[in-house]
């Protein structure tokens, strides 16, 4: 098979100069030439971050950097480990580590074997150096860049504040996570328990949220995966939080179309970005109850 992922640019940077470091890895709709999957593209255009990218296209307007995926994550999941491969999915083994995560039993390694609803995506199996080809193309430009941009911030200001910036549906499917049937709230906050980022930051960004009328869960059903695990080291000020945003705040599920609310949406995270830019995580308060301080 010829692989053509080279060509494309597997990302975007819109640098900025704050330590305010935003990224989107799902956003990403150039399909390349050699996915070979075999569902309708309007099918697997479902397990697309659609739009969160222009969601955060503030950014550099006010000295963010943002930082996007061009390739989509049904192609290969930026949010992923490396060692999150699925044997089912491979034509010969793997020569490499393997982690038989939860992620992965759901059909949902770092290249995924089933759509949220169970959908096969293929209806075929993976050569090993296919798998190899999406990695050097796509997964390794793309935490590079994410981690020049991360240490920029660290290195100009002494710490970063870095968001993961990530969309849900409505409703949790079949297959997306461990809870099929959840109705997920307006915003999930994920710092893998407190491990991604300091306690502080992220009970602030809870409050700023519930405090714009929102619904938000912490930690639960997403806690967080690859990125912010890889990227998030509070000892060394280096705060990393998943955000994602219920897709319909912004957008319609079917036809992936913006709706009204986007421009609601969005100045409510320029709102939360302009707040996160003029904070330094070091002289945050100690988080107390939210109903304490109500
Ligand atoms: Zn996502």
């Amino acid at each position: 098979m010829k692989l053509t992922t080279n060509p494309l640019e597997p990302l975007t940077v819109l640098p900025g100069t704050s330590a305010l470091v935003l990224d989107s890895p799902h956003s990403g709709t150039l399909y390349p030439e050699d996915f070979g999957h075999a569902v309708a593209l309007t099918v697997l255009r479902v397990a697309e971050d659609t739009g969160v990218e222009a969601l955060w296209g503030f950014a550099p307007d006010i000295g963010a950097t943002l930082v996007h995926a061009s390739f989509p994550r049904s192609y290969i999941d930026a949010n992923r480990a490396l060692e999150d491969i699925d044997p089912l999915l491979l034509d010969a083994p793997w020569t490499g580590p393997l982690h038989d995560g939860p992620k992965v039993r759901l059909g949902k390694g770092l290249v995924w074997r089933l759509l949220d609803d169970g959908t096969p995506i293929y209806q075929r199996r993976l050569s090993p150096s296919e798998v190899t080809h999406r990695i050097d193309a796509c997964w390794r430009p793309y935490h590079a860049a994410l981690e020049a941009a991360i240490d920029t911030a660290v290195a100009r200001h002494g710490y970063v504040i870095h968001l993961n910036c990530h969309s849900m549906p409505a409703v949790s499917a079949a297959y997306s996570t461990n809870h099929p049937g959840l109705r997920h709230a307006d915003f999930v906050i994920g710092d893998r328990d407190g491990t991604t980022a300091d306690p502080r930051l992220t009970r602030f960004v809870e409050r700023f949220l519930l405090g714009h009328g929102y619904t938000v869960s912490v930690n639960h059903p997403y806690k967080g995966v690859e990125i912010v695990r890889r990227h998030g080291r509070p000892a060394e000020q280096r705060l990393s939080l998943q955000l994602e945003v219920n897709k319909r705040l912004y957008m319609d599920e079917q036809t992936l179309d913006r709706h009204e609310g986007f421009a609601l949406a969005q100045a409510a995270l320029r709102e939360l970005a302009e707040a996160l830019s003029g904070l330094d995580p070091r002289r945050l308060q100690d988080p107390g109850s939210v109903l304490a301080d109500a």
